[in-house]
This record gives C-alpha cells, structure tokens and sequence, in this order.
C-alpha cells in the first residue's frame, strides 16, 4: 500500500506530499480526526515516504524496497508505532522513545515514532513528552494521532503542526465497503451511515448491529403517537439505559435516526429507491401516512440531542426520561 491507494484523505496527503518535495517536513505532527478514520494508516505511508529506498524526496512509497516492506511488517528499526498499554500511553513509553532518539537513525533517513491515543496519555507524560517536542532530534519525525485536540495540552499542540482528517464521504465508503469488504449494498449504505465516515469503526460496529432489531425499534419509536406512563416506562427498560451500556445506547440511537431518515424521505419524496433501511419499506410507507411532518422533524432533532448528550457522558437513564417527556 501507498499514498495512492488511500481511499479519500486528499486534503491530509496533499499536504505531507508538499512537504516532502519542499523539503519542509516538521518534526512533529498532531493528526486529528475520529478513531479509526485512518490516521495510522496514512502515517505509515508517509513515513515509507520518506524513507524509500528508491529515492529521496520521493512523494510516495515505492512500495517494493526493502525499507517500505520492513514498515509495512513493523520490522524497520528506525519507524514505531506506540500504541496505549492499556487504558493510556505511559510515561515509561515515553521515555524508552527518548533513549532511541539519541541516536542516528540505524538505515532510513528519519526515525519516525507514530504515537496512537495521544489525547490518552498518562498525566505526567506530556510533560516528558513536551521535552522532546521542545528540542527535538534532527532526522526525527513524531507524529501523534488524536480523536479529540481538546485532550491535549495547549503547550503540546502549540509545538506540533495540526493536519485534521474528514470523515469520508458516504457514497465513496459505502462503494469502499462493497468493493472491499464485500457487503451487501444496503448493508455498506447502514454502516457508512452509522460510522460517520470512520472505516475502522464501521467494521467494529459490523456484528453489533447485525444485533439490533431494526423493525421493533422502527415500531417503538414510531408505532403510537401518544404512549401511556407504562407504556413509556416499558420501552425504556427496553434499551440498555445501564451507563456501561452508554456505547451500546448511543449505537442504538444513532440507528434510530437513520430509520426516522428513512421514514422523513418517504414522507417529503414518497419514493423508496433512496432508503437506508429498504427493507423496511412496507413499514416505513404504512407509518409514513400516519405522521405529518413537523411531528417528524420534532422527533429527530429531540432523537439528536439525546444521542449527542449520551456520548457527552450525560446520565443515560434521566436522558431517555427527558426524551420520552418531550417526546408526548
Ligand atoms: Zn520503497
């Protein structure tokens, strides 16, 4: 693999490529985007990049040298890949990076360290970290991959030069997981929706939702209009509203808004060639002359804001009570 055969991405790799042929690749980079997006990925290749056997200033890997196939087996010396033990990356890791650092590199012409889970570090280790920052090695090139920049300390994002990667756009990852993964269409279209452009999350939350019943959520939600306190109550001991099934729940959420997507394109375009769930046509159709309209629109945005406030850490029980409130 390469440069050239990332899907999407082109934003982040123009900008690497620019740097390798004006000879202004920086010492350390922050990559931001959500987990799984392929942050990594293009990391590896750019330090294949750099360290081609076929060249320097190369824009991208050979991909045949014996330098670009010992990184893509992790076998190359001078190019690690730090990864969290555990919950966090410690600051022994750290350290064992600065021993490295003291050196030339063995055989490439960079040493790269790639650090994963950077908003995840141990709290004394930015401060270890901010040291290297601050002085680094020349032939050094450290490169930290982030989900959130709001985890990282002001005095380390200021030493790193910020590259933010873009979800992939629906219909290029959803060709991506047909093409490539062999989904079903509709299946590649559900996961694209749900993953939000992320290849590395749709392929975990692939069995999970396999597992969730679609048409008995569909109903839930949208079979009465009005239910009774009962009736409420039941159908929110019917999610998993336990806090260490926040992930699940938010999951769960997130494919309800797809089904209500679903239901409020019957309803405006009446056509069905469109649905994410076009199994569920009959349903969707049938439920669709029920509602009107504004009715629909009230309901996603509310379903919006409890999965947003869900992933926000808010209390997963008071959330689905609030919702079911201002569901009535
Ligand atoms: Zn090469």
């Amino acid at each position: 693999m390469s440069f050239k055969d990332i899907m999407g991405h082109e934003r982040p790799i123009n900008l690497l490529q620019r740097a390798i042929t004006q000879e202004k690749v920086v010492h350390s980079y922050l990559f931001i985007g959500s987990e799984g997006i392929g942050k990594s990925r293009v990391a590896l290749q750019f330090a294949k990049a750099l360290n081609c056997l076929e060249g320097e200033n190369r824009v991208d890997a050979c991909d045949r040298c014996s330098s670009c196939k010992k990184i893509d087996h992790h076998l190359h010396p001078d190019v690690s890949l730090i990864e969290p033990q555990g919950q966090t990356l410690k600051v022994d890791q750290v350290r064992e990076m600065q021993k490295a650092l003291a050196y030339r590199p063995y055989e490439g012409r960079r040493r790269v360290f790639i650090l994963t889970a950077a908003d995840r570090m141990a709290p004394n280790m930015s401060n270890t970290l901010l040291k290297t920052l601050e002085e680094p090695p020349l032939h050094t090139v450290i490169i930290l991959l982030a989900n959130h920049p709001r985890w990282i300390l002001p005095t380390i994002l200021s030493r790193c030069q910020s590259i933010r990667f873009n979800p992939l756009p629906s219909h290029l990852f959803s060709d991506w997981l047909t093409r490539e993964k062999g989904l079903e269409k509709s299946e590649a279209h559900l996961l694209a929706s749900l993953s939000e452009g992320s290849p590395g999350k749709a392929l975990e939350i692939k069995e999970e939702i396999a597992g969730i019943p679609r048409k008995q959520l569909l109903k839930g939600w949208m079979g009465a209009k009005s239910l009774s306190i009962e009736e409420k109550e039941g159908w929110i001991e019917s999610l998993p509203s336990h806090p260490s099934q926040r992930e699940n729940l938010h999951l769960i959420l997130e494919m309800s808004k797809t089904l209500l997507r679903d239901l409020i394109v019957v309803k405006i375009l009446k056509e069905t060639s469109r649905l994410i769930h076009s199994d569920l046509v009959e349903e969707m159709e049938e439920m669709a002359g029920k509602w009107d309209l504004s009715s629909l629109l009230k309901r996603m945005e509310i379903l919006h804001q409890t999965s947003q406030a869900i992933k926000g850490n808010a209390n997963t029980r008071l959330s689905l009570e609030a919702m079911m409130l201002s569901w009535a």
